[in-house]
């Protein structure tokens, strides 16, 4: 028989086997580092979790005093929680630990619109981040972010990153006019995406947002086999067309063994600006089926409005410019899944506070 446990290691054992929703296993079981010490009349905890923690600590730590007590715990409790990003993949690109490509089979489905959001929701959380314009047919992100600077080298070989609203960023459209259009060749436009990639001096990411351009071409597949994603995104919009687009690049990602991290709907619905009411215009719920046909998971829906178009054609994209309203909490909560899915590989069924339109 064993011996009893100490009160100390029995308070590991109860603390180790709480269940967090977002990360929807026991501490024990995600691998979740804790350390229990004695302080004056009570236990302390040290928690380091792998994601970013603004706007989720709170959260964790109410949820786990709660398990604590009802498992019978009435000695004070203190938690020290530790923010603690580790690269997911194996492979590395320098200065980044996890480059998530956010793709979509078509353009034209707010994919662009929904990297730099879900950059600058990264950013607000607290994580290092950055976002990467792949779009070399048609960058967008030098406009979403208000800059048009061209981008310092200091070595002469590497490109310096620009800084905008807390990231770090670059785009083709620094360095060519995004206005006139570059007709690239296949080898041509892989051959400059790869250096886009490759040449900018990253500074200690934590996550890299890539913002691919659309489809599922040569192009596409090359970089998704080329840059060591830690996974990726898809975005779509509600409709059967974009959906069955969307499987395609979901299905692209697969074939060459990128974790797919979720399904992304955006213009899902339309929300009047007098009333707050949100109405489905397009088909509903096409996201959620998507996601559960591919055994991947809806991160969440965006919906359509005339603020967000407004805000990313005057740079400052909706986090940035609302950043206590509706579609900032929306990308808040995305960016929370989507992390906590690369950490932590989330079961789909255990994910509470999903919003799925039942048809
Ligand atoms: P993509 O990168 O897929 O081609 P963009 O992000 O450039 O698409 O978006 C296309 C257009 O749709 C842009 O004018 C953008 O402002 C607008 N848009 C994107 N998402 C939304 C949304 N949820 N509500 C309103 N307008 C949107
Ligand atoms: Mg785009």
């Amino acid at each position: 028989m064993n011996p009893p446990l100490n009160p100390s290691a029995r308070f590991g054992e109860a603390a180790a086997a709480y269940v967090d929703p977002l990360i929807g296993r026991s501490l024990a079981e995600a691998g979740v580092p804790l350390q229990v010490s004695t302080v004056a009349g009570g236990f302390k905890l040290r928690i380091e979790l792998g994601l970013p923690l603004v706007g989720y600590r709170d959260g964790f730590c109410r949820g786990l005093l709660q398990h604590l007590r009802a498992a019978g715990i009435d000695t004070p409790v203190e938690v020290e929680t530790v923010q603690r990003i580790l690269a997911a993949g194996a492979k590395q690109l320098p200065g980044v630990r996890n480059p998530i490509a956010v793709g979509s089979g078509k353009g034209g489905v707010g994919k662009s619109t929904v990297a730099v959001n879900l950059a600058l929701a990264l950013v607000a959380a607290g994580a290092r981040t950055g976002l990467l314009d792949a779009d070399i047919y048609g960058p967008s992100q030098p406009r979403m972010l208000g800059v048009s600077a061209r981008p310092d080298s200091a070595d002469g070989r590497k490109l310096e990153p620009l800084r905008a609203h807390g990231l770090q960023a670059m785009s083709i459209g620094f360095l060519v006019d995004p206005e006139q259009p570059v007709v690239w060749r296949g080898p041509m436009a892989t051959q400059a995406l790869t250096q886009l990639l490759g040449e900018t001096r990253w500074d200690d990411l934590d996550y890299l947002i890539i913002d691919l351009p659309p489809g599922t071409g040569d192009i596409q597949l090359s970089l998704a086999q080329r840059a060591p994603l830690a996974g990726a995104v898809v975005v779509t919009t509600p409709q059967e067309v974009a959906l069955a687009a969307a499987r395609k690049g979901l299905e692209m990602f697969r074939k060459v063994a990128v974790p797919i991290l979720g399904v992304i709907e955006n213009m899902s619905g339309y929300v009047c600006p007098h009333c707050g009411h949100e109405e489905a215009i397009f088909d509903e719920g096409g996201g959620a089926r998507l996601a559960q046909q591919c055994t991947t998971e809806l991160l969440g829906h965006i919906p359509l409005t005339a603020q967000i178009q407004r805000d990313t054609d005057d740079g400052r994209p909706s986090v940035v410019a609302e950043p206590q309203g509706v579609v900032a909490q929306r990308f808040a909560d995305i960016a929370r899944r989507m992390t906590a899915r690369l950490a932590y590989g989330v079961p789909a069924a255990e994910l509470p506070q999903i919003e799925i339109h039942e048809d």
